[in-house]
């Protein structure tokens, strides 16, 4: 049997043994009752099944239209990455570089860096400590609330036809929250490889 491995809680610092959990089990510490650890169920298959669907989705969510907006006969459909150009067009260069950021670059950053991780067996410890900062950047559920009150605004205004792209961004959000469910950066910081992980844990 391997030896121990010890683990601090972040929260008291109290030092305690690693125990092995049971599938959807969870580790708490025994002084102050924090979480120390989680086995999500489904594991790693899952997560890296659900990272590739999500990858799938947020390509389709930029390729076709998000809304297509019809007034006195004239129809204007825009992408995610078009919207992201009339509002840098439109002196709006501040939220054109926000929604950029946090709705297409650290998505799409996360989501690679989360299919290499999950399908390698010896993630790198560096890759792991950049995918877990970039994490609470990626905002797609806050646009996707943007776009819905936006599209009810204006629906009094014009017709919107929603796109391919909206539908795909719903579907997208509710990805986003499973995956963050499944994935386990636990598991993974114990399968960095040893040369590399004593600085990041
Ligand atoms: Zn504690």
């Amino acid at each position: 049997m391997p030896a121990a491995r010890l683990i601090a809680c972040h929260d008291c610092d109290l030092l305690q043994r690693e125990v092995p959990l049971p599938a959807g089990g969870v580790a708490t510490c025994s002084r102050c009752g924090a979480v120390l650890y989680r086995n999500s169920r489904g594991g790693r298959q899952t997560a890296l099944a659900l990272t590739l669907t999500a990858a799938l989705l947020f390509a389709i969510s930029n390729l076709y239209p998000l809304v297509s907006i019809e007034s006195q006969g004239n129809r204007h459909a825009t992408t995610l990455f078009g919207a992201v150009l009339t509002l840098w067009h439109e002196h709006s260069a501040l939220i054109a570089a926000l929604v950029f950021v946090t709705t297409l670059l650290i998505p799409a950053l996360e989501l690679l860096n989360m299919a290499v991780l999950l399908a390698v067996p010896r993630p790198s410890a560096a890759l792991l400590r950049i995918t877990l900062a970039v994490q609470p950047w990626a905002m797609v559920e806050v646009f996707m609330l943007g776009v819905l009150v936006s599209v009810a605004k204006l629906a009094h205004l014009a017709t919107i036809v929603p796109g391919v792209a909206l539908w795909s961004f719903g579907a997208l959000t509710l990805l986003f929250a499973a995956l963050t469910a499944t994935f386990n950066p636990h598991e993974l910081w114990r399968s960095v490889p040893v040369a590399n992980s004593h600085a990041g844990s």
